[in-house]
């Protein structure tokens, strides 16, 4: 049975697990991420109390105390974050940095990092891939990885990195070989685990970046940071294939969390137009404020459609590259169509703060250009599906 009847999903699928996760974010209601959101506040709490539940460490394998929970069930947490009127944003890296670890780590790394991972006494939840000057263009990162006896040493800048400060562990992706040493400009990649623990503070500075929403994302700059070989994931040179594997399942759970916005706005839409009156009738019964939400919510469902095969693909192992990269694409665009909506419908009022509308708005926006900018997909779709020229 469906749990209300705003729910995008209607089949009623996993239920119980979003029941369970309705519960804990209403501990959790729009004034304190409003609250969060003026200060530039870290949600301690609510992180605190997502890896109590276990919802966090969903993805980790239950040999190593994790949830072993499929992408399907992970993406409906994320979900029901959003869905909440909270930000998954602010923890969604903790369940699926790890997904490196898991499927290229070494026995030794997997038994050392993810039982603490799982318990919540790790926090891996920082990505370094994004550089300034590379761009989408991933192969062209500059930051160097140099072998030096039992250590590499690091030299660059990361731009975007996100929750570096409240993490303890980051996954960074730097070059081993030079570009123009190797045959495929994928190759020469490496990724490795760095421990920001009491990491050299001459060898690597953390600034925060100031951005329109409250993302805890910063810039990152390595100068000789040493970090042991033993932290290298896999083998040397193949970090950018690592990386490209767990990218389908980040793509079907960042479309996971649009949809969780989308139902949010289009409730809150409905909500509005039903109760708001001008000129002796509620605005909801105009054709001009009815049709848009009408139709933001079917571009929803359409949406949520491609999730779920993506999901449903991910998970028993097939090929998703297209499927999670279209998810990540529709959701995303819904998402919003419906957070646009949403601001028409609730006219001056939704530039007011205590509705929370702007505050997710300006959330919303983020999936159509990170982890990966809406071009990049359709280039992807244009190149790799239909057999069109690559673009760039
Ligand atoms: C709040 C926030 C958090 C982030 N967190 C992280 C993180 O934790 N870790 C991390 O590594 N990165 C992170 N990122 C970075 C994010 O992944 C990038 O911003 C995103 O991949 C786009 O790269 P770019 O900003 O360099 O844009 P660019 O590559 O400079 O592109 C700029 C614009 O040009 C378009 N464009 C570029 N090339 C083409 C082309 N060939 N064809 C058509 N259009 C093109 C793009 O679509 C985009 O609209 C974050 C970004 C933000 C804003």
């Amino acid at each position: 049975m469906p749990l209300s009847q705003f729910d995008i999903d209607t089949t009623g699928r996993y239920s119980d697990l979003r029941r369970g996760v309705r519960g804990l974010c209403a501990r959790f209601p729009g004034a304190y991420w409003r609250r969060l959101d003026g200060e530039r506040g870290y949600p301690v709490e609510f992180v605190e109390a997502m890896t109590a539940a276990g919802f966090l460490g969903a993805l980790i394998p239950e040999a190593y105390g994790g949830g072993g929970a499929s992408v399907a069930e992970a993406s409906v947490i994320l979900e029901e974050v959003n869905r909440s009127g909270g930000n998954a944003g602010v923890c969604h890296a903790q369940m699926y940095v790890m997904g490196a670890l898991v499927r290229h780590g070494s026995a030794g790394q997997k038994e050392r990092w993810l039982p603490a991972l799982a318990a919540g006494e790790l926090r891996l939840q920082a990505f370094g891939v994004t550089e300034p000057t590379a761009g989408s263009d991933t192969t062209r990162i500059q930051t160097r990885a140099e072998r030096d006896g039992d250590d590499y040493v690091i030299t660059g800048q990361k731009i975007w990195t996100s929750r570096a400060e409240y993490s303890d562990l980051m996954l960074l992706l730097a070059r081993t070989t030079p570009l123009e040493a190797v045959k495929r400009r994928t190759e020469g990649l490496s990724l490795f685990l760095v421990d920001l623990r009491g990491a050299d503070e001459q060898a690597l500075t953390i600034r925060p970046l100031e951005t329109m929403i409250n993302h805890h994302t910063t810039e990152i700059f390595f100068d000789g940071l040493r970090v042991p070989a033993t932290n290298r994931i896999g083998e040397e040179g193949m970090g950018f294939r690592y990386i490209l594997d767990g990218m389908n399942a980040e793509r079907i759970l960042i479309a996971a969390e649009s949809i969780g916005d989308g139902g949010w706005f289009i409730e809150r839409s409905v909500a509005y137009a039903n109760e708001r009156v001008v000129f002796d009738r509620p605005i909801g019964q105009n054709q001009g404020v009815q049709f848009p939400i009408a139709q933001a919510y079917a571009n929803l469902r359409a949406a949520d459609l491609m999730r779920w095969q993506a999901a449903e693909l991910f998970d028993s192992g097939s090929p998703c590259g297209a499927e999670a990269n279209m998810a990540k694409m529709l959701a995303a665009d819904a998402a919003w169509e419906a957070a646009n909506v949403c601001l028409q419908t609730h006219g001056g009022f939704g530039f007011a703060r205590e509705h929370d509308v702007e505050r997710k708005f300006r959330e919303a926006k983020l999936y159509q250009i990170a982890p990966v900018s809406n071009n990049l997909v359709l280039s992807y779709l244009a190149q790799h599906v239909l057999g069109l020229p690559r673009s760039y």
